[in-house]
């Protein structure tokens, strides 16, 4: 569903390059794990997935579903089904959560050549999904994310990702900042949105996060590239030993 060839990426404003070579195939049905050290490219490979700007890709390939995922706007990649959950939430100021999801979610559709829901049957639609992730009705009246705490911030990014329903999702550390019971939240909402129609990459720093979302597989990414991919029990072994023994051995 998602497979990253050999991804080579720098920084637009400098002469860095900061993936070397990303390798990984994301099949449906699948939840894969990619771990590792502070400053190894986590965050930069989700964000290149996205379409960020400021970064440029000087050498291999990403397809999703067929479709050559560089040569695609952010907007295309998420009509077409790519969702990120990032590490720190943007705050819109202005902008109600509301609005922000039905905008969000019918621009899906009509990318798609669907008809756009109604006002009405949206909100039903929200208060379900709200409602299973124990989201405060509260909370969608409200500015995106503007004085949500960090626990509301994540929670609000599950509560996108519900109602999007996308094919592949990325959640980058979305465990950083939380406390444990938050975390397990986060963690029900994805394993409520598991199918085997749908592709997840979970990005973290640690392993506890792993406990409440059991992946398939694992992969340790460090210095730009993946370097290491086993099963779930990979994720125990850092959490025992730490990266440095991993390190030494493939670095
Ligand atoms: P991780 O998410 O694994 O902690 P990042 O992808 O955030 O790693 O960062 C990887 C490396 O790239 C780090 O050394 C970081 O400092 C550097 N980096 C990423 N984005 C930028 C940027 N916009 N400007 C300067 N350095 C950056
Ligand atoms: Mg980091
Ligand atoms: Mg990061």
């Amino acid at each position: 569903m998602l497979e990253i060839k050999n991804l080579h990426v720098k920084l637009e404003e400098e002469d860095k390059e900061i993936l070397k070579g990303v390798d990984l195939t994301v099949e449906a049905g699948k939840v894969h794990a990619i771990m590792g050290p502070n400053g190894s490219g986590k965050s930069t490979l989700s964000y290149v997935l996205a379409g960020r700007e400021g970064y440029v890709v000087t050498e291999g390939s990403v397809v999703m579903d067929g479709h050559d995922l560089l040569e695609m706007e952010p907007e295309e990649r998420a009509a077409a089904g790519l969702f990120l959950a990032f590490q720190y939430p943007v705050e819109i100021p202005g902008v109600g959560n509301m609005n922000f999801l039905r905008t969000a979610y019918n621009a899906q559709r009509k990318a798609r050549g669907e008809e756009e829901i109604s006002a009405g049957d949206f909100l039903k639609l929200v208060r379900e999904k709200a409602k299973t992730l124990k989201i405060d009705s509260d909370m969608l009246k409200r500015p995106v994310n503007v004085g949500f705490s960090g626990g509301e911030k994540k929670r609000n990014e599950i509560l996108q990702m519900a109602v999007l329903e996308p094919r592949m999702c990325i959640l980058d550390e979305t465990d950083s900042g939380l406390d444990v019971d938050a975390m397990k939240l986060v963690a029900d909402g994805v394993n409520a949105l598991r199918s085997p129609d749908r592709g997840f990459l979970v990005i973290t720093h640690y392993q506890r996060l792993l406990d409440h979302i059991k992946p398939d597989v694992v992969h340790i990414m460090a210095d730009g590239r993946i370097v290491k991919t086993g099963g779930p029990e990979l994720a125990l072994e850092v959490e025992k030993n730490g990266y440095a023994d991993i390190l030494k051995e493939v670095l």
